[in-house]
């Protein structure tokens, strides 16, 4: 399988946010917009295209954005709205392939490479996506086709917006050659500081050093560093279907006995889980807590619900209910984690059937919270999720509509 030629299409709405409030009200077509709430406080979700010119970026704070570009128009978000616009274009994805791994809210990767001989080629593939995801959802979408996953990502980037570039093989050395370190896949700032100490600030200076070097450098990513900057990415396009769930788990230096700090730990992870399902585009009905007390044994409390649960905050409420099951409190702990299974696509289910019981669950929650605020001051306990579930912009840690 390894040596067989992939062909991976990224996708990316374009400042997707924004483009459904332009759609949705023709009267701010061509109109800088910027989606970020209803207060001055708020941070830009998104920006239109028009906002762009003057630097405006999504993370940008909106009164710093209006001093850039007063005449911009600012807007509430509209989470149902980006989901149910979402949904659609995502099932425009799956007429083509079943392998597709979702990013974001608005980008996914998709593998095709087993859909060439029905559809034609990777670019008659992307073609046909942006016209129907155009025609039928009058949104439109950047798409880069590679034999991998990075180069998709970097070519669709490159098509910005509304655009379709390809990769070929024979292109890849060019195409690599011009890009800033910073363009790799995993190089972040640290990684981008360490090169620049070595002289190392463009990819065609990272290729003169030798894979040793860099793995005696960087550790194990040195060897990813060597790959991407001759193209090579090996990662499989990952699909709803092959996660079959998503948790995150911490062993502690010193057990933990305190119900209060237990609780607290209960709350990073439901948030950081909760994270990671939203990054995904996904939501789980299966919540999962798994504690091992001091003696290393261990046990696993779970529990299957009607809704899919995607928000650190209602994650929370159930796995507090789970931990109350345990020991946890009367025995230490070294080990504490929750995890969700049953997974779909965000947004879909029945949650609306289910919205009272979602209600009781978030006022346990609130005395949850209020009993650590107590404890701890307000800066450790109100973070995003917590404080937005109970209202329409629950994403906040969502992340920004990139692009
Ligand atoms: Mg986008």
């Amino acid at each position: 399988m390894k040596n067989i030629e992939r062909c991976i299409i990224h996708l990316d709405l374009d400042a997707f946010f924004a483009s459904v409030e332009q759609r949705d009200r023709p009267e701010l077509r061509g109109r800088p917009v910027l989606v970020g709430g209803s207060s001055q406080r708020g941070v830009v979700w998104a920006a239109s295209y028009e906002a762009r010119p003057f630097g405006v970026h999504s993370a940008m704070p909106i009164a710093q954005a209006l001093r850039l570009c007063p005449e911009a128009v600012v807007l509430p978000v509209r989470m149902n709205e980006y989901r149910k616009a979402s949904r659609a274009v995502f099932t425009i994805f799956s007429r083509f392939t079943d392998c597709i791994e979702p990013l974001s809210i608005d980008e996914a990767f998709l593998d095709v490479s087993a859909s060439l001989r029905l559809f034609g080629s990777g670019q008659a593939i992307a073609c046909q996506i942006r016209e129907a995801v155009r025609r039928e959802t009058n949104l439109t979408l950047s798409a880069g086709i590679a034999p991998n996953k990075f180069l998709a990502k970097l070519a669709s980037e490159a098509a910005k917006p509304d655009g379709l570039k390809e990769i070929f093989p024979e292109e890849i050395d060019a195409f690599l050659l011009t890009l800033p370190v910073k363009a790799l896949w995993g190089v972040g700032a640290v990684t981008a500081q360490k090169l620049a100490t070595l002289g190392v600030s463009r990819v065609a200076e990272l290729r003169r050093l030798k894979r040793e070097f860099l793995l005696r450098t960087f550790g194990a990513s040195g060897g990813l560093l060597y790959d991407l900057a001759r193209g090579i990415d090996a990662r499989p396009v990952e699909s709803d279907s092959s996660i079959k769930s998503v948790g995150h788990e911490d062993t502690y230096a010193t057990d933990l006995s305190d119900p209060v700090v237990i609780q607290r730990e209960l709350l990073g992870l439901s948030e950081r889980v909760a994270q990671r399902l939203r990054s995904k585009n996904l939501q789980g009905r299966r919540v999962t807590v798994k504690v091992k007390y001091a003696d290393f044994s261990v046990v696993t409390r779970s529990r299957t619900l009607a809704a899919g649960l995607s928000n650190g905050g209602e994650i929370f409420g159930i796995a507090t209910e789970l931990l109350s099951q345990t020991e946890a409190g009367r025995r230490p702990l070294r080990l504490l984690g929750v995890s969700l299974a049953t997974l779909e696509v965000l947004g879909t289910g029945q949650s609306e059937l289910f919205a009272a019981p979602r209600r009781a669950r978030l006022s346990r929650l609130d005395q949850a919270v209020d009993q650590l605020r107590e404890r701890f001051g307000d800066q450790r306990v109100v973070k995003g999720s917590l404080l937005a579930g109970r209202k329409e912009p629950s994403d906040a840690e969502q992340g920004t509509d990139g692009d």
